[in-house]
């Protein structure tokens, strides 16, 4: 099924990483900046994240003797640093998600360039060294976050979703970043999210069928030796209903017949970006961005296509 499957390490059949992405209350602000201090109940729901869920992520990926990667909004680190310290102390991975869960896709290439390397800066006071991954917020990786990141000196960023595997993106004057590649199946927030001022009312519905949904993704990337990418929440993921449905997963991940290749989503981009200098592996290639501008067959003056 897969047509360039990815040579995992130590015989393993596929790989898996688990990603938190420790929003924390940046949203709040960034959706109600004018009142969000009178939004209190979506605050304490959001501020759960760092004080309940994350010390309770890092103690259970410790329990299996396995690191996991946080993905922070640099604000959220600085309002939350008892946060930061536990995972720093379970060395697990800290990446960049922005300097307040910021959309790159709406800013200038300046503005973008300065909150990016605002947020570098926060990283290196409070972990000590530069991340090297990246995860838009929202996803919404814009046409110059490609060459602001690997012009800050990242390795990698995990916000698209153009192949099944990690594969290689190359900006149009050649700066390059590995994808370590997302999937809306696999993230816990059209699953559990319900919140009025986040303006996102999924049905509740029991962890067993978002189980259902991760695991099918789970088997499939198992079967063809393929990549399973998680993407998770602490205030969503980490209350105890559903981070048990995690710990399942990670127990049967360790049970398959076949090694799991569990990790941090560092040593993905290390590995491949490893195999592609070592001419070991030929990852699929995406220019990005991909178009300029309106294409020609809907310009102001094309014949109408509808309407
Ligand atoms: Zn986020």
């Amino acid at each position: 099924m897969l047509k360039n499957p990815v040579p995992w390490p130590k015989g393993c059949r596929c790989a898996a990483t688990f990603s938190w992405d420790m929003d924390a209350d940046s949203i709040i602000h960034m959706a109600h900046p004018e009142d969000a201090n009178t939004r209190v109940s979506t605050m304490s729901y959001l501020r759960y994240g760092p004080k309940i869920a994350v010390p309770r992520i890092c103690d259970l990926f410790e329990k299996y003797k396995l690191k996991t990667t946080f993905f922070m909004p640099a604000w959220s680190m600085e309002e939350h640093p008892e946060a930061v310290e536990r995972v720093l102390k379970g060395g697990h991975e800290i990446a960049h998600h922005g300097y307040m869960h910021e959309l790159p896709n709406l800013n200038t290439r300046d503005r973008e360039a300065y909150w990016t390397g605002r947020a570098v800066e926060v990283h290196k006071r409070m972990t000590g060294k530069s991340p090297i991954g990246y995860r838009a917020p929202w996803y919404n990786f814009s046409r110059n976050t490609l060459e602001i990141l690997a012009d800050l000196g990242f390795l990698y960023d995990s916000s698209l979703m153009g192949d099944d595997v990690p594969y290689l993106m190359r900006s149009r004057t050649g700066k390059e970043l590995i994808e370590v590649s997302a999937n809306w199946p696999t993230d816990d927030w059209p699953h559990y999210v319900h919140n009025f001022d986040l303006d996102y009312m999924m049905t509740i519905q029991p962890p067993r069928l978002a189980h259902e949904v991760y695991w099918s993704e789970f088997e499939a990337a198992y079967e063809y030796k393929g990549f399973f990418m998680t993407t998770w929440h602490p205030f969503v993921s980490g209350r105890p209903s559903r981070l048990r449905y995690v710990e399942k997963m990670i127990k049967d991940m360790l049970k398959m017949k076949q090694k799991v290749w569990i990790t941090t989503h560092a040593d993905i981009a290390k590995h491949v970006r490893k195999l592609i200098d070592t001419k070991k592996y030929k990852p699929s290639v995406h220019t990005i961005p991909y178009k300029d501008g309106r294409i020609p067959e809907l310009a102001e003056d094309a014949q109408p296509l509808r309407g």
